[in-house]
């Protein structure tokens, strides 16, 4: 069977960054599991994903608009200190990540400087305007099933798990 809309795919794999730092991987015995189509994956991958088959192994180096997007500057913002109380200062440092509830839901916030009182956070996904490369390959391939069509993600292993 071919990887295609409405069907559940399974897959090992490496991702790396432009510098070849690892920064995930699956491999057999923990998959990534997940519904083609469904948005779940970014789009260069999911296209280059499409009509593969179990067995089949591929590279694929996704410019940043194919994955998490270019940066967006607008999502960077200085912010006093006192947003931070309540946090341990040796815990503001750059590259600190906090969870912060916005409109939007939950976000990451990255603290990518500090200058005193002044910090700069930044709100773009850690992978935004990162060139990816992805070494993959595809372990197992079969039909979605309805409910799995019906929440638009995997069942399973690998896949989400309803309580
Ligand atoms: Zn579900």
């Amino acid at each position: 069977m071919q990887i295609a809309p409405n069907t559940v795919a399974s897959l090992a794999y490496v991702l790396t960054n432009i510098q070849g730092n690892t920064l995930d991987q699956a491999d057999a015995q923990h998959p990534f599991v997940y519904l083609h189509g469904s948005h779940s994956i970014i789009p260069g991958l999911d296209n280059a994903l499409n009509g593969k088959q179990a067995g089949d192994t591929l590279e694929v180096t996704i410019p940043p608009e194919q994955a998490y997007g270019l940066k967006d500057d607008s999502l960077m913002q200085q912010v006093p200190r006192s947003m931070f109380a309540g946090v341990e200062e040796e815990h503001i440092i750059p590259g600190a990540e906090f969870h912060a509830q916005t409109n939007g839901g939950m976000q990451t916030i990255v603290i990518s400087a500090v200058d005193g009182d002044t910090i700069t956070i930044d709100g773009n996904h850690p992978l935004a305007g990162q060139t990816l490369h992805f070494d993959v390959t595809v372990l197992e391939v079969r039909a979605a099933t309805k409910d799995e069509l019906s929440h638009g993600h995997a069942h399973g292993p690998g896949g989400h798990h309803h309580h």
